[in-house]
């Protein structure tokens, strides 16, 4: 699991174990973009929610993610969650998932040691292709890998950004500790380059697969 505030560089660091060291990703955020875009009553109570910075029901978003948990665990072995969970409430039922499935060598990487208005700063230059979800720093027009148009996250405004800060605060932060007393958690500092936090994550990863 990655933990961290909003721009501390999670979806970066989950992408490079996907692409390096063949982890399945379940990306919380994206599924609930994606579900957010729909038509319909719940799509824009949801969008409502998520354009403001605030986060989706707990008992929805834990059900959609124990689900792709079995599902995901069944096609590959490893699995790495960007963005789960976010409350005290979506931890407690996926660490009962987690025990009631035998998965072994969870752990929670927490990006620490940031500051809002580092993020901040951070998210102000991100951009991601409409279509394939690449994310950039820099603004072209057009994904060079795709050809989608570049896009922002709504979340990333300023005004959301605090929001979602201010959510991190007080509902992620305890779930940090909720692992910690299980000794779950691996501290990262994620402060510096994308290169540089990409080599401490390795780091932390190869010493679970070590300890396997
Ligand atoms: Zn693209």
């Amino acid at each position: 699991m990655l933990i961290g505030p909003p721009g501390s560089g999670k979806g970066t660091q989950a992408r490079m174990l996907q692409e390096k060291h063949g982890f399945e990703v379940i990306r919380t955020g994206t599924y609930l973009r994606e579900m957010a875009a729909g038509s319909g009553p719940e799509s824009a109570a949801l969008r409502a929610i998520m354009d403001n910075g605030d986060l989706a029901p707990p008992p929805m978003v834990t059900r959609m993610i124990i689900n792709k948990l079995a599902e995901t665990l069944k096609k590959a072995g490893k699995v790495v969650f960007d963005g789960s969970p976010r409350t005290l409430y979506e931890a407690e039922l996926l660490y009962e998932a987690i025990e009631r499935m035998k998965v072994k060598n969870a752990y929670v990487i927490y990006f620490g040691n940031l500051d809002q208005r580092e993020t901040r700063e951070r998210v102000s230059k991100r951009y991601f292709c409409d279509k394939c979800a690449k994310p950039y720093v820099s603004v072209s027009e057009k994904c060079p890998v795709c050809g989608g148009a570049m896009k922002r996250r709504r979340d990333d405004d300023p005004e959301a950004h605090e929001n979602r800060w201010e959510e991190f605060d007080f509902r992620t932060r305890p779930v940090v500790s909720y692992f910690r007393r299980k000794k779950m958690v691996i501290d990262i500092d994620a402060k510096g380059t994308i290169e540089e936090v990409a080599a401490r994550v390795e780091k932390a990863v190869a010493g679970i697969a070590r300890s396997d």
